[in-house]
């Protein structure tokens, strides 16, 4: 344990709440607040779209269900101007509303009724996966893609790719353990860091980067699917690449 502060310390972190259900959202002010972040809220979507805008806060929690415009669709227009974490709120919890959620842009979520303990302990764990590292580690590159760690960007021949948090995040676990398989309950733990948890959020993950590094989505050559098993990130192209020789 460190004493030292840093980007990840809650006190300098900014969290948007986005709830229409006063009691609610001052349920989980209090909670955010006692573990030290600052906390703006939104009672509605158009509001919400707003406040982010203007505040840039660290992290969003986005209700699903909003007045005027829902959670999906804030997320959805937040995900075209900004690459903040987002961690949704939904209270119908079926699989394609969870789904619905992650489809556009959402990188956790949670049901409810929730504990707000938990949901700060998600926060955390967002947060702690989107900040920069001090010592981060060296940029990995593959199969065309360039991947940086320090400065969280994606090239793919050379043009970014605009990544979330997540997405990043398990792109960046592939890519360095080229050509091994990994179940979606590995993943889940070892890029969501959850212990137990909804393994269509893999799933979803990996259709989503697919849809951005694979020339053909619907048959990927990078993220390839080993029925049964799992998923791997497929250095071969890199190889015959690299194989030109050289230095
Ligand atoms: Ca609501």
């Amino acid at each position: 344990m460190t004493t030292n502060t840093s980007p990840a310390e809650p006190g300098n972190r900014r969290i948007l709440l986005v709830e229409d259900e006063q009691t609610i959202a001052d349920v989980v002010r209090d909670y955010l607040m006692k573990a030290g972040f600052q906390v703006d809220m939104a009672g509605d979507g158009f509001t919400a779209l707003k406040v982010a805008e203007s505040r840039q806060p660290d992290l969003v929690i986005l209700d699903r269900m909003l007045p005027g415009l829902d959670g999906v669709e804030v997320c959805r227009r937040l995900r075209q101007t900004m690459s903040v974490p987002v961690i949704m709120v939904t209270a119908l919890g079926t699989e394609d509303d969870r789904i619905l959620g992650l489809e556009m842009g959402a990188d956790d979520y949670v049901t409810k009724p929730f504990s707000p303990r938990e949901l700060v302990l998600r926060v955390k764990s967002v947060l702690r996966r989107s900040v920069k590292e001090f010592a981060p580690e060296p940029p990995v590159e593959a199969a065309g893609l360039w991947l940086d760690p320090a400065s969280r960007t994606v090239a793919h021949d050379g043009a970014a790719l605009a990544l979330t948090v997540r997405e990043f995040d398990l792109l960046a676990f592939l890519m360095r353990r080229p050509n091994q398989v990994f179940s979606r309950e590995e993943l889940i733990k070892a890029v969501w860091g959850w212990d137990f948890g909804d393994l269509s959020t893999v799933t979803v993950h990996v259709r989503r980067l697919r849809e951005k590094i694979e020339a053909n989505p619907t048959k990927p050559e990078l993220l390839k699917t080993v029925w049964g098993v799992g998923y791997r990130f497929d250095a071969l192209a890199d190889a015959k690449e690299s194989a030109r020789g050289g230095e």
